[in-house]
Parts: C-alpha cells; sequence; structure tokens
C-alpha cells in the first residue's frame, strides 16, 4: 500500500505527498510512519535531491494520528510480556526520531552545514501530528482554505501534543504565545496561525506547489538552522529561571490548577514538560516530552477519554448503532411544529446545515417570533465572523414561519415542539400528519412524555420516534433519540442521519420515565437538595462537585436550568408515582425557593445570589434559616461519592433495564449531555476506573447510613463478583 507518494521533478525538488488509501482525511497510521520515514531517507540519501516538499494529495493536510495505534501498542506490549511503558516510550521516540530526521535533513550538526530545504506545503486542515510535522520542517506554507483549521487539539481528549509539538510550539512563541495551541486544544484558520508566528506564508490554493518549490530553490543554510539549534537561543518570554519566565510559569501552573481542578492529568504533564524542557538542550527536552507522554499514555484518563471523547463519540457519528439495511434516510425538508425556545432552536440548526424548514406555531405572530430568535443567532454568528452575511440571507432563505399546516406538504421529518402537555402535543400530530407523505417520519421533542403513548396520536406509531434535543439547541452537541414501543428501522435510520446532518452526537436509548441524560441528572440535583436540607454547607457541596471535574456544580446547575423546573418535575412525578415516589427532604428545600420566587439566574435569585447583572455574588444564605448547618460536616470524599453515585447507578440501573443498550451511549451521552466528569470517560468508564469491586464497597456503606437509593444494582454486583470490567464485557460482547 501507498501512503506517501514520492516523486522528484527537473529541478531535483522531492515532492512527498500523503495519500492515505481509502480515507478522505489523512490519519498516521503504523504504516504511514514506516513509509514516511523511507520517503525521507531515499530523498535526503540521493544526492539528485536539493531539496523535499512535504504535502498533501488531498483537500486537507492530516486529521491527526490513528489513536487507535496507541491503545495496540500498549496491547502488543503486554502479549510479549514487555512492560506497556517501555513500549509507547519506544514508540513515541520513534516519532520523535522520524521528526527530528526532517528537522536536520542531513546537515552536520557541528557545522550546520549540508542539509537539505524542506518545506511544508498543507493545503488545509492540519490537527495534531499533522502540525506537529510541520513544526519540524524548515518553512511552513499554507494555503489560503477558508475552510482550513490548523492546530493541536490533543489536550481535548486528555493527552497533549507529544510528537514534538509540545517541545517545538513552545520554544518558537514562548509559553504565553502557545498555550491557546497546546492548553486550549485551539484550531485556528490560516491567518490566525499566521498572525500567531506558527506558519511563515499564505498563498492562493492553487499556487501552493509552486510557492514551495520556489522557496526550496533559494533556501540559504542558514534558513535551515532552527532557532533552537543555534548558538544563543533564548526562549521567547524568558525561559523559567530568568525573572520574568518563572513569573509566567509560576502564574501559569496556578491558572491550570484553577481551571482542570487536578483532574486532567495532561494539562499538568504537559505543563512539565514545558517546565523541564525548556531548561536543557532540546534533544534532551524532546526525551522529557517522551517520558510524560508515556505517563500520560498510560494513565487510565487518557484512555477513557480517548475512548470516550474521540473513538466512541466517532463511532456514534458514523452510525454505529444505525439499522444496517435501511437506505439513507437524510432529511431534504423538515417541519418544525412549535417555534418557541426548542422549536426555534432546531429550526437553526437544520437551517443552518442546508435543510429547507417550515416553522410552525399557532398563528403568524408567534411563528414570527421564532423567526426573530433565528434571526438574533444568525446575526450574532455574522458579528463573530462564523458567517459572512450572504451565508447569512441563504440560510434564512430556507426558512418559512408560518401558521398554516398546508406548507408542511413534502416534509420527510417534523420534529414536534409545542406545550409539554399530551393533548397538544396529539392534536398537532394529527394536524401535520394529514398534509405528510405516507413515508414522512413524526418526531417528538418532549422531554417527559413516553413516546409510545404520544405515538397512539399517530397513524403509524412505527414511523413515530423521539428525537430530545438539550437546549441551547445550537450549543448541545448531543441528540437522544428514544424508540417507542412500536417505532421501526426506519424512524430510527431517519433520526440517526437527521442527527449527522446537523453534526450533532446522537444515542439510541428506549423509551422510559426521563429516558437516559434526564434519568441520571435529576438525581444529581436532587441528592444536593437533600445534602442542604440535612444541614450540609451548600460551599462544601459545590466545591466537592467542581473537584470531581464537573463544570457546574449541582445547586449552580439548579439555577440554571431553573428552580421552577425543578418544582415541576417534582410535581409530575409524585402525580405519576403516587405511593411509589421516593421521599427527599431535598424538596423541601426546592419547595423554600420556589416559594420564595427564587427560581434561578434568571430570576437573579436561587441557591446563589445575583447583582444587577445577573452575575453569582454568593450562595443565599437564607437557606440556612430553614436548614441550619449541622455541627458536623461530612468529609469531601463522601460528599463526592454521594454526587457521583447519583448519577452512576442511574446509568446503570438504565442498563440493566435495557432503556441503553450500549454501554458507549452511555459514557459519551454522559458526558455531551450532562457534563459529567469528562476525564472520567463517563459513569462506566469512572466504575470501571475504580474497579466495579470497589464501587460495590462505597455503595454498601452509603446504603448502610443514607438509605437504600445507594444499593447496587444487581448489574453492578455481577460484574464485580465475576472480577470483570464493563468495557471488559462489551469487549467480549463485540468479539463474539
Ligand atoms: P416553549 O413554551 O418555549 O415553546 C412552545 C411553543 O409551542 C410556543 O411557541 C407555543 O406557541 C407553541 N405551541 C403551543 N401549542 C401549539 C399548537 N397547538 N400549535 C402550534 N404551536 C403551538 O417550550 P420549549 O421550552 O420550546 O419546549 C418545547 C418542547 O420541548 C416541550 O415538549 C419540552 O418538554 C421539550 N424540551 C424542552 C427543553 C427545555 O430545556 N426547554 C429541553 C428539551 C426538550
Amino acid at each position: 500500500m501507498t501512503i506517501f507518494n514520492y516523486e522528484v521533478d527537473a529541478d531535483g525538488v522531492a515532492v512527498i505527498s500523503w495519500d492515505l488509501p481509502g480515507a478522505s482525511m489523512n490519519v498516521m497510521t503504523e504504516g504511514g510512519i514506516a513509509e514516511l520515514d523511507a520517503a525521507f531517507d531515499k530523498a535526503l540519501g540521493d544526492d539528485a535531491v536539493k531539496g523535499i516538499v512535504l504535502t498533501s494529495a488531498k483537500k486537507d493536510f492530516a486529521g491527526g494520528m490513528d489513536l487507535n495505534i496507541l491503545g495496540k501498542a500498549r496491547k502488543a506490549a503486554e502479549a510479549a510480556g514487555r512492560a506497556p511503558a517501555e513500549a509507547v516510550f519506544e514508540g513515541v521516540m520513534r516519532m520523535h526520531r522520524l521528526l527530528r530526521k526532517i528537522e536536520l535533513a542531513g546537515m552536520d550538526f557541528k557545522t550546520k552545514k549540508g542539509g537539505k530545504p524542506v518545506v511544508w506545503a498543507s493545503p488545509g486542515t492540519a490537527a495534531g501530528i499533522g502540525l506537529e510535522l510541520g513544526l519540524a520542517c524548515h518553512r511552513r506554507i499554507v494555503a489560503d482554505n477558508p475552510k482550513a483549521k490548523i492546530g493541536l487539539p490533543e489536550i481535548l481528549v486528555g493527552i497533549f501534543p507529544g510528537a514534538g509539538g509540545t517541545t517545538r510550539l513552545a520554544r518558537m512563541l514562548g509559553v504565553m504565545g502557545a498555550s491557546p495551541f497546546l492548553f486550549e486544544g485551539k484550531m485556528m484558520a490560516p491567518k490566525a496561525v499566521k498572525a500567531a508566528g506558527v506558519v511563515d506564508e499564505i498563498v492562493p490554493p492553487e499556487a501552493l506547489m509552486e510557492a514551495a518549490k520556489a522557496w526550496v530553490s533559494k533556501a540559504s543554510e542558514a534558513d535551515l538552522v532552527k532557532p533552537w539549534d543555534a548558538k544563543g537561543y533564548k526562549m521567547p518570554g524568558g525561559a523559567p529561571y530568568t525573572p520574568q519566565g518563572f513569573q509566567t510559569m509560576a502564574g501559569g501552573i496556578a491558572m491550570i490548577h484553577g481551571r482542570t481542578q487536578g483532574v486532567y492529568p495532561a494539562a499538568k504533564a504537559l505543563m512539565s514538560a514545558i517546565y523541564e524542557g525548556a531548561q536543557v538542550d532540546f534533544d534532551t527536552a524532546i526525551r522529557i516530552e517522551a517520558r510524560w507522554m508515556t505517563s500520560i499514555m498510560l494513565n487510565p484518563t487518557s484512555a477513557a477519554m480517548i475512548r470516550s471523547l474521540f473513538l466512541n463519540k466517532e463511532a456514534l457519528e458514523k452510525g454505529a448503532v444505525r439499522p444496517k439495511d435501511v437506505p439513507d434516510m437524510r432529511v431534504k425538508k423538515l417541519g418544525v411544529l412549535g417555534a418557541g425556545m426548542m422549536g426555534a432552536g432546531i429550526a437553526y440548526v437544520s437551517a443552518r446545515a442546508g435543510i429547507e424548514v417550515v416553522l410552525m406555531d399557532r398563528d403568524q405572530a408567534a411563528a414570527d417570533k421564532g423567526l426573530a430568535t433565528i434571526t438574533g443567532l444568525l446575526d450574532d454568528d455574522v458579528k463573530k465572523k462564523r458567517l459572512t452575511a450572504e451565508a447569512k440571507d441563504a440560510v434564512l432563505s430556507r426558512l418559512t414561519a408560518t401558521p398554516d399546516y398546508a406548507a408542511l406538504k413534502g416534509a420527510d421529518l417534523v420534529v414536534e415542539a409545542v406545550f409539554e402537555d399530551p393533548g397538544v402535543k396529539g392534536e398537532v400530530t394529527k394536524q401535520a400528519e394529514a398534509e405528510l407523505p405516507e413515508e414522512a417520519i413524526f418526531a417528538t421533542n418532549t422531554s417527559t412524555l413516553p413516546i409510545s403513548e404520544l405515538a397512539k396520536a399517530s397513524r403509524d406509531p412505527e414511523r413515530f420516534i423521539g428525537i430530545h434535543f438539550f437546549s441551547p439547541v445550537h450549543r448541545m452537541m448531543l441528540v437522544e433519540i428514544i424508540k417507542g414501543e412500536k417505532t421501526g428501522d426506519e424512524a430510527v435510520a431517519k433520526a440517526l442521519d437527521f442527527v449527522r446532518q446537523l453534526r450533532k452526537t446522537p444515542i439510541v436509548v428506549n423509551d422510559a420515565r426521563f429516558f437516559y441524560a434526564n434519568r441520571c441528572i435529576i438525581p444529581y440535583g436532587g441528592e444536593a437538595a437533600r445534602m442542604v436540607a440535612e444541614g450540609i454547607e451548600p460551599v462544601l457541596i459545590e466545591n466537592a462537585a467542581k473537584q470531581l471535574g464537573f463544570p457546574l456544580g449541582p445547586l449552580q446547575l439548579g439555577d440554571e436550568t431553573s428552580i421552577d423546573l425543578a418544582e415541576k418535575i417534582m410535581r409530575a412525578t409524585k402525580a405519576a408515582l403516587g405511593d411509589d415516589y421516593p421521599e427527599n427532604p431535598g424538596d423541601d428545600v426546592v419547595q423554600v425557593l420556589f416559594d420564595a420566587g427564587r427560581l434561578g439566574r434568571k430570576s437573579k435569585a436561587g441557591y446563589f445570589e445575583y447583582d444587577e447583572n445577573g452575575k453569582r455574588t454568593g450562595l443565599w444564605r437564607g437557606l440556612q434559616e430553614h436548614f441550619p448547618l449541622a455541627k458536623e460536616q461530612p468529609d469531601v470524599t463522601e460528599v463526592q461519592h454521594r454526587l457521583m453515585l447519583a448519577q452512576v447507578l442511574e446509568a446503570v440501573k438504565a442498563l440493566e433495564e435495557g432503556v441503553l443498550e450500549d454501554i458507549r451511549e452511555g459514557d459519551v451521552g454522559a458526558i455531551l449531555g450532562w457534563g459529567f466528569a469528562p476525564w472520567s470517560g463517563g459513569p462506566f468508564s469512572w466504575i470501571d476506573m475504580l474497579g466495579a469491586d470497589e464501587v460495590v464497597r462505597i455503595c454498601d456503606r452509603l446504603a448502610q447510613k443514607h438509605g437504600p437509593r445507594f444499593t447496587a444494582p444487581k448489574l453492578l454486583r455481577d460484574v464485580a463478583e465475576a472480577g470483570e470490567s464493563f468495557y471488559g464485557r462489551h469487549e467480549a460482547t463485540k468479539a463474539a
């Protein structure tokens, strides 16, 4: 298989062009590394070759490393009876040697003479190893491609740029300059990376090769020496032992710890690699980077994050759970019923994705209100340069706002987002279906009503399904697809193809109270409210959650989603469950807030106090008049276990009851749906990380002290008793 094409032109320029067969985007594979290495050996060893251009035959340069390699290297080492750390370190160093070979390009290190110029010519997106390869070259030229994104997103999946990107970029730009790339994983447009000093030149796409070859022909020997290989190199912004560098480092370390709460080992390892590497020569720095990389690769957090946030997320987006035999069901014309908060959001993301949308409400004024919301979002896009004015007009031209059902003629999918009332929903279902072609699929965005019940209003429950978006629709990446009892494969395929058009991540679950995400998130808030009722210091509750890596503490989350919503859910659940409703003293806390009109952030009063601009100023101490603080406070770990297990046990029960069919969906859905501690990889990964038997022990302890809601579900006990893990079982089932 040829992955890197090799050609030498009449002027002696070797063009090494990346073209991974059968893929639309290049990713670095085992085979790719070996071929690229061989190609550089050939070019550097051939006297007829004067210089080298490294480019891509595809529209982009590369999407990154094939992250499966890393897991495979580890498994192979284990199978061969070798220490995994040794194998991983060796693999990382192999990349370093290749990139250093490119960088030195045959040069004599002492005299800095005899090297061949190497130019990186990137036509489009270059992520991770894609850009790291560029950083090793002597000149970086990129095409002026408006779709290109260039950067190092590794930190977002729990690792860091480990093929020299960390060391090279820190030395090129200094810690401050490199920080948006390294610590935030920012992907930027060509102009922005040029402004940051990462690339040297932007040229029109058609002039890319010409510009690269022109540079090769005029490059001098001095042009090939990287600043860090030249005498007297000083790190921009100062190395850590200089007064200025020390200040940056000390501040940076504190800031990173504050942001990550210490639960993301990759951020800390990245900082260490920069800090330690900056004090030694480049080749030693590279070894230091490789050692930190090895430590991160072997950390269960990184493996869990890569699995959930990269491999499994992508698998779900590409249709891992899509019914196989159903043909392409992409949506051409969408009807959205209800132009309120959710309906307008759904119409906005759909029209943005190129779908023709009819947005309906009870009267023209209500429909227009939805359209105005969308226009506001589009204006913001234009202001923030995410969209051009022409593109905004094109999006608007795809939208029709009307109260007239006849406008739905020819729609192939309808998403209903009217009031949360079965009567109203049933009525609009009937009216809409009267206008729709027979093969159309009807979806509801309900968050609490059973899909199988709502399906009774439909002419064809097989073509009826739940498509549950989260609020705000344009920001939340998860979409929960819910199958009713009678929902058929075509409806599932339609929903999945629609979500794919929107570039969001789907999970498919079965119909049960609160489906999956809300089922787990409601007990998180419920447990926190119960703790407040018990007199536990609210600051302790909030900080315990944040130190677990939750983006929002449960009380702040309560304020954000609103106290009246919590009260409404509480009331509705009580009505539905009757005597089976599990008493929760936390309900009294919600009631006190609700009765006091403290409805959360929207009313600038809730668990927290707010200033007139809506900024939180501290916790509302009035609550303690009703629920005095207990003299003895629990330790932070107990609070964390309660908050964690309130969610995790629901996830396990959802799997046990068949609401969830696949733990991958449970993990990805938890992180994207409600910000479940991303470092853990999700609730099932978290259990595996701790060990199911340890989780059972924690459950037993908590159940004894706090009641049966913490009793370990049978499935969890089974996994523990068999000495297994959830992912171990999943792999075994897949293999069978
Ligand atoms: P909303 O009150 O903002 O909007 C509902 C819209 O439906 C209003 O514009 C109303 O005029 C319209 N409507 C009511 N009856 C109608 C009828 N007979 N014909 C046409 N239009 C009608 O509510 P929302 O927050 O957008 O919620 C809509 C649905 O989405 C509900 O089922 C809700 O449970 C669900 N949902 C809400 C959220 C959320 O966070 N708000 C999240 C997920 C799902």
